[in-house]
């Protein structure tokens, strides 16, 4: 690659960042640092309307987590600011007036109340109004209206618009590094709106200049944008400016079904599609962060919609993606979005986290509980963790360490049998007898004494187990004895005898 790379996410700050976002994000962090490049952040907030407050912190917030932050934004190296459009507002009339001087564009003072009719009108007759080449020399605007007669109404402070005047009769063939070759009949297109009379571009406007200011060599960006693609190619050839190359990101699709994934789909399946909680007056929507994910496992299935290195290879660190990921891996299709094959991936960066660091989050559960101990919580996660794929899930799986069990599995103590009280009675007495009270003496010795006496392990091991953990799950069951030592086993095992 010849020129610079420099690419950017251009989100709008219009409420939580969605998944799909992060993943352009991701996608736009990956192709510039494996090509030496710079990934800069810039925040598309010309439609006032639509701006929500704290969106533009949370995304800031959720690139950080994620460990993608920006290389360039909004007070962080602002080579080419501000990176807050609505802070660059005085730079963009100056382009939409070289489009209206080169005749790429035109003032347009259709009310909002005719275009309206114009649109009842069409859809009376079974058709679809659009502004453009087929009807807009018959509209109210400089075409139709003469330069003194539009600058006098301007001066009386009419609103208008500057639409951008679409070429006519003409295929253009574009490229998309993803998609390959696309044609695009101009005669299709409408005179979108470029600039307000409130002294506002629209996204079209103030987004290519931004690109082309802020010397964007790519543009990789969701499939949504894929219309818009004709328009942006026309503007940078209005302007005379090089474009850049683009690459449109497939769709990430519904769990099940057909579609976009969207917000409801995780409301109604219970997974977040935000990476960061997200709190209005109306609720609390749910993120990755607050459910337990680790960024890196966040980072790795997303990086997996939509793209592979092409090997069966499904774990990547961020180093990795940097190395293998290529624009040209990238899949047409849309990539289904898999909410259980997500803790999987959650499941493989627990096990690689250190016991320590994960005892010490265990622990803060535990505060939280008003559960203090004294047991070793290392020691207690290297047993556990293998069963879960969030920290979370560490208390259901190892309570009964901390507190003896205050009910039976049903199921499980149908086995306990008339002889069970006797046998558990003699265990207690085998485990007095032991002073080197470790995991492998406890298990030899126990063991030794089933052999000898002839009792079969099932009729001693299950209801052990049923007595100290309340049901038959958990580690190794001798881990659990040493763990819990011998007087708690001792009083759990007799507890049992009276209860059961
Ligand atoms: N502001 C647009 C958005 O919200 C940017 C689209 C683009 O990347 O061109 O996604």
């Amino acid at each position: 690659m010849s020129k610079q790379v420099r690419v950017r996410f251009a989100p709008s700050p219009t409420g939580p960042l969605h998944i799909g976002g992060v993943r352009t994000a991701l996608f736009n962090y990956l192709f510039a640092k494996k090509h030496g490049g710079v990934f800069y952040l810039r925040i598309e907030d010309t439609d006032q309307t639509r701006f929500v407050p704290g969106a533009e912190a949370y995304i800031f917030e959720a690139l950080e987590w994620l460990g993608i932050a920006p290389d360039e934004t909004v007070g962080k190296n602002e080579k080419f600011g501000p990176y807050r459009q609505s802070e660059r507002k005085a730079m963009y009339k100056q382009y939409a007036d070289q489009l209206l001087n080169s005749g790429w564009a035109y003032y347009a003072f259709d009310t909002a109340e005719s275009l309206d009719a114009m649109r009842k009108e069409a859809e009376a007759n079974g058709k679809t109004f659009i502004y453009n080449h087929s009807v807009r020399e018959q509209l109210d605007n400089s075409l139709t209206v003469s330069r003194e007669k539009v600058e006098e109404r301007k001066a009386n402070g009419e609103h208008y618009v500057i639409r951008f005047k679409t070429p006519v009769n003409e295929i253009l063939e574009l490229k998309d590094i993803i998609r390959g070759d696309i044609k695009f009949d101009t005669n299709l297109l409408d005179d979108k709106v470029l600039f307000k009379s409130d002294g506002m571009p629209t996204y079209h406007l103030a987004n290519i200049v931004d690109d082309h200011l802020m010397e964007t060599s790519h543009v990789i960006r969701g499939e949504e944008w894929l219309p818009s693609l004709p328009l942006h190619h026309l503007l940078y050839k209005a302007f005379g400016w090089n474009a850049p190359e683009f690459a449109h990101l497939p769709l990430i699709l519904k769990p099940i079904g057909n579609g976009k994934l969207s917000k409801r789909d995780g409301d109604k399946m219970g997974f977040p599609v935000f990476p960061l909680e997200w709190k209005t007056e109306e609720g609390v929507s749910s993120g990755y962060r607050e459910n337990g994910f680790f960024p890196e496992a966040v980072i790795n299935f997303l990086a997996l919609l939509g793209w592979n290195d092409g090997t069966e290879q499904e774990i990547f660190s961020l180093e990795e993606l940097v190395e293998k990921f290529d624009l040209n891996r990238i899949h047409k299709a849309g990539a289904k979005f898999d909410p259980e094959k997500n803790k999987w991936f959650n499941h493989q960066y627990l096990q690689k986290q250190s016991d320590a660091s994960l005892a010490e989050s265990f622990k803060t559960i535990l505060d939280k509980k008003g559960i203090s101990t004294s047991l070793d919580l290392t020691k207690i996660v290297g047993m556990i963790k293998e069963r879960a794929n969030f920290v979370t899930e560490f208390w259901d799986l190892a309570d009964y360490f901390f507190e003896a069990p205050t009910s039976y599995d049903e199921k499980a103590a149908k086995n306990w049998k008339e002889e069970t009280p006797g046998l558990m009675q003699q265990v207690i007495s085998e485990l007095n007898k032991m002073e080197d009270f470790t995991s492998t003496n406890i298990e030899t010795l126990l063991k030794e004494w089933m052999t000898t006496n002839e009792i079969g392990m099932g009729k001693v091991m299950q209801p052990l187990r049923l007595s100290l953990v309340g049901a038959l799950k958990g580690p190794h069951l001798f881990d659990i004895i040493e763990m819990i030592g011998k007087a708690e086993t001792v009083k759990r095992i007799e507890k049992a005898i009276a209860s059961l």
